[in-house]
C-alpha cells in the first residue's frame, strides 16, 4: 500500500493506492481472486501465524478492499478499519463483536429502519438489552446509563428526520462511564463531519449511499480504535460479511470524487431548502444549515456542510404526498439516497406505511413528510420539478 496519508484528506481520497504491479498501471486494477499464493511452505506457515501481512483469502483481506479501507481510515482519522458487504453488516458486526449477553446498548430512537429491527428483534435473542433515548433531549441521556451499558449508538444527522446531536457531548458521557461511542456517519460522510475528532470510538458507514454516490453497489465500513476493530475483524473473518473486491474497486474510485460531489450536493441542497422555505404548499422545511433547524447551532459547530438531504412537510398530509410523488417528472421514486440523480421519497405511504400515525410520530415521521436526496443535476431543474409537482399536488 502506497500510504501517502500525510496529505490533505481530499488528496488522500485520490492518491491512496495499492502498490503498483510489474505492469506499471496508473489506475489500481481489480484483484478478483478468492485466494493468494505463497512461494513456499515456510512463507505460508509464517503468514498463517500472523508473522507477515500477506493476503491469504479474500474473506480476510484483499488489495482492493484494503485500498478502500485505507481511504476510509485516512478520511475519518481512524487507526484501523474493516469493510463489509453492506452498511447493515457493518453495524451488525459492530454490535455482535463488542456486545455480549447481559450487556446494554443505549441507542438513539431515530435510527435507520433495519438498525431498529436489529436492536429490537435480534439483539434480545442473544440476551443483549437496549433502550432508546430522544435526540432532542440530550440532557436525559446520562440518567439512562446502567451499570451494564457497553455502547452508545447514534446517527447524526438521522435518517429520515435529520435530527442532530452534539457528538462532543456524547463522547464526554461515554468516556466518563467507559462506554464505546459508535456513530453512523452515513448522512454526513467524513467530508462534512469527523466523529472521531469529536471523540467517537467507532464510526460505521453505509458506503452504498454518498460514498458510492452513483447508486451502483452496496458496501459498508467500520473504522475506529485499533483494539475495537481487532475484535470486529476477528468476528467478520469467521462469519463472512466481507466486501467483494469488485465493489471495493468501484467504491475506492468513487472516493476520488467524494469531496467534489459532497460540496456540490450540499450547495444545491442548501439552495433548495432556502427556496422552499417560502413555498405556500409546505408547512415546514428541515435542513441542517437552515437557521430554523432546531439543532442549527450544533450542525454549524460539527459539520462543514449541511449534506444532500432536505426534508419538508406538505400541508395536505398523506394524500398530498401520494399526489406529489405522481406529479414529479425529473426526480426518481426509488428506495435509495445519496445518488447523482435526485430522489424523492414519502415514508408514510411507503417504508413506514404499515405503522399507525401514532407509531410514525414516535419515530419522527409525519403524514406529509417528503425526503429529497439532492443529486448532481442543475439545481434549477431540481427546484423547478419540485415546485411544479407541489403546484399540481395542492
Ligand atoms: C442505508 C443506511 C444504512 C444501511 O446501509 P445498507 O448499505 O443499505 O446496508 C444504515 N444507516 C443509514 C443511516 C442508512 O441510510
Amino acid at each position: 500500500m502506497n500510504k501517502k496519508n500525510h496529505y490533505q484528506p481530499d488528496t488522500n481520497a485520490v492518491r491512496i493506492q495499492t502498490a503498483r504491479t510489474n505492469e506499471m498501471e496508473h489506475s489500481t486494477p481489480m484483484f478478483l481472486t478468492s485466494s493468494f499464493c505463497f512461494d513456499d511452505a515456510e512463507e505460508m506457515r509464517a503468514t498463517f501465524a500472523d508473522e507477515t501481512d500477506f493476503n491469504i483469502y479474500s474473506r480476510f483481506s484483499n488489495p482492493n478492499v484494503d485500498e478502500f479501507v485505507q481511504k476510509m481510515c485516512a478520511l475519518e482519522g481512524a487507526e484501523a478499519g474493516y469493510a463489509t458487504a453492506s452498511g447493515m453488516s457493518a453495524i451488525f458486526a459492530s454490535f455482535m463483536a463488542l456486545l455480549k449477553a447481559g450487556d446494554h446498548l443505549l441507542s438513539a430512537r431515530s435510527i435507520f429502519g433495519s438498525t431498529h429491527t436489529v436492536v429490537t428483534k435480534f439483539l434480545p435473542k442473544w440476551g443483549i438489552e437496549s433502550s432508546y433515548f430522544d435526540m432532542n433531549d440530550p440532557g436525559g441521556i446520562e440518567a439512562m446509563i446502567k451499570p451494564n451499558t457497553r455502547m452508545i449508538f447514534v446517527e447524526t444527522p438521522s435518517n429520515p428526520g435529520l435530527e442532530i446531536i452534539d457528538m462532543e457531548l456524547l463522547a464526554k458521557i461515554a468516556n466518563k462511564h467507559n462506554i464505546i461511542l459508535n456513530v453512523d456517519n452515513c448522512f454526513a460522510t467524513p467530508v462534512l463531519q469527523r466523529p472521531i475528532e469529536a471523540g467517537a470510538h467507532l464510526v460505521t458507514h453505509s458506503a452504498t449511499k454518498w460514498i458510492d454516490g452513483q447508486g451502483r453497489v452496496l458496501g459498508g465500513a467500520v473504522v475506529g480504535k485499533k483494539e475495537l476493530i481487532k475484535e470486529i475483524h476477528t468476528f467478520c473473518r469467521s462469519t463472512g460479511p466481507a466486501m467483494s473486491p469488485f465493489n471495493a474497486w468501484v467504491l475506492s474510485k468513487s472516493m476520488e470524487t467524494l469531496y467534489v460531489r459532497m460540496e456540490r450536493h450540499s450547495e444545491s441542497a442548501l439552495k433548495l431548502a432556502q427556496a422552499l422555505e417560502s413555498n405556500p404548499y409546505l408547512s415546514s422545511v428541515k435542513y441542517p444549515f437552515l437557521p430554523s433547524h432546531p439543532q442549527y447551532a450544533i450542525a454549524k459547530k460539527q459539520m462543514s456542510g449541511g449534506g444532500g438531504i432536505v426534508c419538508f412537510e406538505l400541508k395536505g398530509g398523506l394524500a398530498q404526498g401520494v399526489r406529489f410523488l405522481n406529479a414529479l417528472q425529473l426526480l426518481s421514486l426509488t428506495a435509495n439516497l445519496g445518488d447523482s440523480r435526485s430522489i424523492a421519497s414519502h415514508p408514510a405511504s411507503t417504508t413506514h406505511a404499515k405503522l399507525t400515525d401514532q407509531e410514525r410520530a414516535i419515530v419522527g415521521i409525519t403524514p406529509g413528510l417528503i425526503r429529497i436526496s439532492v443529486g448532481l443535476e442543475n439545481i434549477k431543474d431540481i427546484l423547478e420539478d419540485i415546485e411544479q409537482a407541489l403546484e399540481k399536488s395542492k
